[in-house]
């Protein structure tokens, strides 16, 4: 069953949980209590397909699912050829460093990974429901949630699809992306506006009773997409159990030995999945957060005050580009001893002051789990070409932040537990930047910049990027962030 980060909610379904996306009113919905998997358990993962780890944890998780429904999830999201052969391979980039790459799917990023099975989690949890309603999900993209969620909600029966992104603050190839994505039920918006006003629009939505009315009426309820929504992230612990089967697999670490894991992280959904699985039981020393210039989260870890009193940077590694991380407040409330009052607060502080500060415990909590570091736009690129020069690996620029983050974290700590940095783009998605950074041409088309570097790299082309360009663009939409209360009532 889960329960409220804000403490104002009964225990639900899990199924409610995703059907809903939030809390009615505010709050996240978190799980009543973590499960443990066993050492035993643990060891049963290696040398198994993702499938097998996927249905183990979601079993501990979804609570109004049968084991039947789980299974065909499963199959329908990672056993069709979607994702190639191996949905997340880990790539040894030195001796001490494992690169777990997330962006095999069909849109070219990590987000592939919990978008794929989403949709079919979330029809099995409206047709678990009483009411017949139909549902539109909401999602705020920084660039790459747009695309995945159009890909896995496309067509998808008694269901509607709107993604707003800032206009401007995405790369060119995520904007073709979602502008010519087909399907009778999709919607794209540009808003003027930064990610975070996009977000901040999305959740007003969410809280208004009076549009809540208004689309009961019509027969319509809204749900969310964004790793707000527990469906979306309960998918993303799966990997790190299943990547760290693969490190022992490799040699890497001993069974039990642990690791440090190092994900680039915006609004905090990934990194909160790393969290978990280590409350679960995998072996991880530290959990490292890293930041581009938006460097809220890197601040907090030092200070142990939030604070978003800033301008918003727009950096080339643009899904990193936030300053509102929705779910450290998953984070606070679980570190600060599961106290909704507390949450609630600091959540409020947030909203009204411009920032928050821990108790002297919760950040105690904190400091024996994670740490963050951030690095700006000119080292990211020296990181790309200086792993490309010494590896022939050809980093993105969001994992090249984690990894730039990572040997600075090493030296500085002196730690040199094996790491696990995640990769979550293709190279091929920031082709711009990436070329940018190896001293190449890149005023180009998309095309001819993707052409450049496959000839560089000599890795092909992910297949969902080539051919964009021909595409017809069948979203033009532009408004306001205020505007967004009526556009989601015309979609209706
Ligand atoms: C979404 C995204 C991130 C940030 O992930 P969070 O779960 O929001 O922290 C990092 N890199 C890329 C490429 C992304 O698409």
């Amino acid at each position: 069953m889960y329960i409220s980060t804000r403490g104002n909610s009964g225990s639900v379904t899990a199924s409610f949980a995703i059907r809903t996306g939030m809390v009615p009113g505010e709050g996240l919905f978190v799980p009543e209590s973590i499960p443990v998997l066993s050492r035993e358990e643990q060891a049963g993962f290696q040398g198994k397909p993702y499938g097998y780890a996927a249905e183990k944890i979601f079993r501990l998780y979804l609570d109004d699912y049968t084991d039947e429904e789980i299974r065909c999830c499963i199959e329908e999201a990672y056993g069709s050829g979607k994702f190639g052969d191996d949905p997340a391979p880990l790539k040894s980039l030195d001796s001490d460093t494992e690169i777990l790459e997330l962006w095999h799917g069909p849109t070219a990023a990590f987000k592939d990974m919990a978008l794929q099975i989403l949709p079919h989690f979330m029809k099995l949890a409206v047709e678990k429901s009483e009411k017949k309603e139909k549902v539109l999900i909401l999602a705020a993209t920084s660039g790459d949630t747009g695309k995945a969620a159009l890909e896995g909600f496309k067509d998808a029966p008694d269901t509607g699809i709107a993604v707003f992104y800032p206009a401007g603050g995405v790369s060119p190839m995520q904007e073709l992306q979602m502008v010519t994505t087909g399907g009778s039920n999709t919607h794209v918006y540009g808003v003027e506006g930064n990610f975070d006003d996009c977000q901040a629009a999305v959740k007003e939505a969410f809280a208004d009773t009076v549009l809540a009315e208004k689309l009961a009426g019509k027969g319509w309820r809204l749900s969310s997409a964004n790793s707000i929504n527990w469906g979306r992230l309960l998918p993303q612990i799966v990997y790190y159990f299943y990547a760290y089967a693969k490190f022992v697999e490799k040699g890497a670490v001993e069974f039990g030995e642990k690791i440090n894991i190092n994900v680039p992280t915006g609004n905090f959904g990934n990194i909160l999945a790393a969290y978990y699985a280590m409350k679960m039981g995998l072996p991880v020393k530290e959990l490292i957060c890293s930041s581009n210039e938006n460097k809220v989260l890197t601040d907090f870890f030092m200070t142990g005050t939030y604070d978003r009193r800033r301008e918003l940077v727009r950096t080339n590694s643009p899904s990193m580009d936030i300053v509102v991380s929705s779910n450290f407040e998953r984070f606070v409330f679980e570190t600060c001893g599961r106290d909704g009052e507390k949450t609630a607060g600091w959540m409020r502080d947030l909203r009204e002051k411009g920032y928050f500060t821990v108790d002297a415990e919760t950040k105690r909590n904190i400091d024996g789990i994670m740490t963050g570091g951030f690095t700006g736009q000119e080292k990211t690129l020296e990181t790309i070409r200086e792993t490309f020069n010494t590896s022939g690996y050809l980093l993105d620029t969001h994992t090249a932040v984690a990894v730039r983050v990572n040997d600075g974290y090493r030296r500085q700590r002196d730690d040199w537990t094996p790491a696990m940095v995640v990769s979550t783009a293709s190279p091929f998605k920031f082709a711009d930047s990436v070329l940018e950074a190896l001293s190449l041409p890149h005023s180009g088309s998309e095309e001819e910049k993707l052409s450049d570097l496959s000839t560089v790299s000599g890795w092909a082309v992910h297949p969902s990027l080539s051919g964009l360009e021909d595409l017809e663009i069948r979203h033009r939409g532009r408004i306001k962030p205020e505007d967004m209360h009526d556009v989601i009532y015309a979609i209706v």
